[in-house]
């Protein structure tokens, strides 16, 4: 291991929140608070989630009280509860932040970068090494196979995600942008929905798919009149996302404050 981390966890009782509690006592740091904003959850110890979590700290309902003793805030949370705890933050002395909450608006990316100047951020839209990998791929692709080919990129996620399309999704549509240097706004498709829905050239089209338990599937196709391309990727459980957000907070202790993201902490 690196340098042993105080770790608060935003959203602990959440699907991810609960992996990341795991997955950090596990790489041996120790897990100094958590946050719930839902109320069966808050005022019981960590012992309580019954992931055989060794912290014994209490669950909090506001954040600061959750990162009193953190020098690293890991929030999988929502929007509004991610800006709020950065706000905390900023005050509380806590010194990294790693967000893999997905779904902020430009005017919220750009309360984020605002924070990156007093605290060490690393935000992702996907935590995996094989995402950030194939977000690679995917503009190197766009760039040497010019605008005449089509760029589709389908995901599907689990019944209860809420954001659409995923912010995986759109990193790769940005990574696909890139390398046609555009940007994403001027690029993204509208959904192709109705009696005119015709496919406008150079456009790069999302398409969505929501069931069951599915942990995040993406795939991006390159298609010309003659052959079609495709570059894909399938979580196999959701223990990958939590992984790559441990992986980045140790590669974050030491760093100079900045908005760093997943292609920083894996060199690529
Ligand atoms: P979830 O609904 O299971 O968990 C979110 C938790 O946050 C809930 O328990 C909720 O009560 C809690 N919460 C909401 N507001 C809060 C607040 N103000 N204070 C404290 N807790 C609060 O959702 P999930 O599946 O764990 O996903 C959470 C987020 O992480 C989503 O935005 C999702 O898209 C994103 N996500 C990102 C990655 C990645 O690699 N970047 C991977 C998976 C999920």
């Amino acid at each position: 291991m690196t340098t042993k981390l105080n770790i608060s966890i935003a959203g602990i009782a959440g699907r991810m929140g609960r992996q990341l509690a795991k997955v950090a006592e596990d790489c041996g740091h120790s897990l100094t608070g958590g946050s719930e904003a839902h109320t069966d959850w808050i005022g019981r110890p960590l012992t309580d989630l019954g992931i055989g979590l060794a912290s014994e700290r209490l669950i909090e309902a506001s954040a600061s009280a959750a990162m009193q003793d953190a020098d690293t805030w890991i929030d999988f949370t929502a929007p509004v509860a991610t800006l709020a705890a950065l706000d905390a933050a900023s005050s509380a002395g806590t010194r990294t932040a790693i967000i893999g909450t997905t779904g902020f608006d430009a005017a919220q990316e750009a309360q984020i970068a605002a924070h990156a100047k007093s605290l060490v951020i690393v935000k992702a839209g996907n935590f995996s090494l094989g995402v950030n990998l194939l977000q690679t791929l995917v503009e190197k692709a766009a760039s040497a196979l010019g605008p005449d080919w089509d760029i589709e990129i389908l995901e599907t996620h689990h019944r209860r995600k809420v954001d659409a399309p995923s912010g995986t999704a759109l990193m790769l549509g940005n990574a696909a942008a890139s390398g046609r240097d555009a940007d994403l706004s001027d690029l993204k498709a509208r959904p192709y929905d109705g009696p005119d829905a015709r496919r406008i050239p150079g456009e790069i089209g999302f398409a969505v798919r929501r069931s069951g338990g599915v942990f995040g599937e993406h795939e991006v196709t390159f298609g010309s009149d003659q052959e079609v391309i495709s570059l894909s990727h399938t979580a196999l459980n959701r223990a990958v996302f939590a992984h790559g957000a441990l992986k980045a907070a140790e590669w974050a202790a030491g760093k100079p404050v900045g908005l760093y993201d997943m292609k920083d902490v894996l060199s690529l």
